[in-house]
């Protein structure tokens, strides 16, 4: 068991997420197996409850696991399927201690964070581990070292150091800021000496130290780094401001981290030639772009990019596709009830509206919704998006003017949207959400299907709790409103698409979550090429 411990040092915000998949890439890209765990030392047992205001968006894995958004980095990068088992959160190691305590395991012992905290910690670590079947498996340490809430966590990786093996089986990668000072643009390398101080203290010494600047470090740095927190210069690396996040693996290729850590853990000789090629042709593709879209996010959490984050990346994605920059406006959903709708989405080629809950911003979405439609602008609805769309043509294409969702009105007389478990005959999934992978299938001929490659079935991942309405779906199909996607039961509705317009296009469930670099969201690549021929008819 080879395991690589990502922690960070002086600030939050150091990209150590990006750091961690970046290695694990370059590692892939050698022809290892790599997995990667995320530690979050907060109680919550997962991120399904927190506020995307506060923590960034919500993750969804296959599993129907709600985690950490540095797992959707994960599977960007490294290709990966991730289980919720792979966000270990302090609420989850707890829950599991005290569990264990009143079912009387630990035979009248007193229980303490150490040993039994550290070793429920080193049991997930090594069950994740064991079971991914992977050659190296790297582990971020969520928050700062010096937090009091990650103590036991770095206690824990202190010992799986010791009981495996410091020499080439557990490495320490410690991510810091070099700050550049005054007008002379000195970098300063005595925030990061203190940082691996700190973690020294503890018994960890790391075993690279990646240094985030604005600029690559100086070798003068490197070197003083280097001597005072006693690594080899080689094992200074620095993440200077990337053009995209996704340069991040070719700047630490350049600096040999990958062929160093390597070494050091025994993981060689490779026999696979080091595959990049493709990687770089998507990085030139995103930085180059030949031409440039603007697409409007209708959303009520526009103020943190971080919550739409996997939104982000699939126009990344698509827009490399494309060769085309994808700028996105973001329109606070009130904003569109206040003032009217042209004035703020005149400008753009295309509209998302994405997921969400609760009433607050859902009739500006509804706006958002009806001037795309009513303007042949290219337009995405996902999961909330998709009923907003769906109680939008009911309102003006079928005359249902309080049409709505029991979400937002429990008294409509047009319930278009409702409760899942409100319905008779559907078998609810014994959660109270509808979480994770689902197969969805799709109708011969129909634009989801062409978009989808042909295909007929696919998986997708799922995180709502209402649904369209059966009652009224044969009068939407008859008026123009296609629900060209349906569950394999067939009474549940996944994707609708609008006649007769150049993309309007909406789904029940998130494409944006599997989104890959060189394999775009197959809804937001439509939406992308129908924005970037909407541009050209201007
Ligand atoms: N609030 C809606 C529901 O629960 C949509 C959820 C979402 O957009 N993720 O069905």
């Amino acid at each position: 068991m080879k395991l690589i411990f990502v922690s960070g040092g002086v600030i939050s915000g150091l990209g150590k997420g990006i750091t961690a998949s970046s290695i694990g890439r370059l590692l892939e890209s050698r022809g290892l197996k790599v997995s990667a765990i995320k530690i979050d030392p907060y109680l919550n047992i997962d991120a399904g409850t927190m506020n995307p205001f506060e923590h960034g968006e919500v993750y969804v894995l296959d599993d129907g696991g709600e985690v950490d958004l540095d797992l959707g980095n994960y599977e960007r990068f490294m290709d990966l399927h991730l289980t919720r088992d792979h966000n270990i959160t302090t609420g989850k190691v707890y829950r599991s201690v005290i569990e264990n305590e009143r079912h009387g395991d630990y035979l009248g012992k007193t229980v303490q964070i150490i040993p039994h905290i550290t070793n429920e910690i080193k049991r997930r670590i090594t069950t994740v581990a064991r079971d991914s079947g992977a050659d190296v498996v790297i582990i971020e340490l969520g928050g700062t070292v010096g937090d009091m809430e990650s103590l036991p966590f770095l206690e824990a990786a202190r010992q799986l150091g010791r009981e495996l093996g410091r020499e080439e089986n557990v490495m320490f990668v410690h991510t810091t800021l070099i700050p550049i000072m005054g007008s002379v643009g000195e970098e300063k390398t005595k925030p990061t000496q203190h940082s691996v101080k700190e973690l020294m203290s503890i018994g960890i010494r790391p075993d690279v130290i990646v240094g985030r600047c604005s600029e690559p470090i100086s070798d003068a740095a490197r070197a003083k780094i280097a001597m005072f927190c006693d690594v080899p210069e080689q094992a200074v690396i620095s993440t200077p401001d990337a053009r995209s996040i996704y340069e991040v693996p070719l700047n630490l290729e350049k600096q040999g981290v990958a062929d160093y850590i390597i070494d050091k853990m025994k993981l060689g000789p490779m026999t696979t030639k080091r595959d990049m090629a493709r990687w770089e042709g998507f990085v030139d593709r995103v930085v180059n772009p030949k031409r440039e879209v603007r697409i409007a996010l209708v959303g009520k959490y526009t103020s943190l990019a971080d919550s739409y984050l996997s939104h982000l990346e699939a126009f990344t994605h698509a827009g490399a596709a494309a060769e085309c920059k994808v700028r996105i406006k973001f329109i606070d959903s009130d904003e569109l009830v206040a003032h009217d709708p042209s004035s703020l989405l005149g400008d753009v080629d295309g509209v998302l509206v994405p997921g969400g809950f609760g009433i607050r911003g859902v009739e500006g979405k509804i706006e958002a919704a009806r001037y795309a439609r009513e303007n042949g602008i290219p337009f995405l609805g996902v999961c909330l998006g998709f009923q907003i769309a769906t109680i939008e043509f009911c309102r003006h294409v079928l005359g249902l003017g309080k049409a709505s969702s029991t979400e937002f009105d429990p008294d409509t007389p047009d319930p278009i949207i409702c409760i899942m478990n409100e319905q008779k005959g559907i078998v609810n999934m014994g959660a109270t959400m509808r979480l994770g992978a689902q197969d969805v299938v799709l109708r011969e001929g129909s634009k989801a299907c062409e978009l989808y490659g042909g295909r007929t079935l696919i998986s997708e991942r799922h995180r709502h709790r209402y649904e369209v309405n059966p009652d009224y779906i044969e009068r939407m199909e008859a008026a123009g409103w296609r629900f060209t996607g349906r569950s394999e039961c067939g009474t549940r509705m996944e994707i609708g698409e609008l006649e007769g317009h150049p993309y309007f296009v909406a789904s029940q469930f998130h494409p944006e979550f599997k989104s890959k670099p060189e394999c775009a969201s197959p809804l937001h690549q439509g939406l992308v090429n129908a924005a970037i021929r909407y541009s050209g008819s201007k």
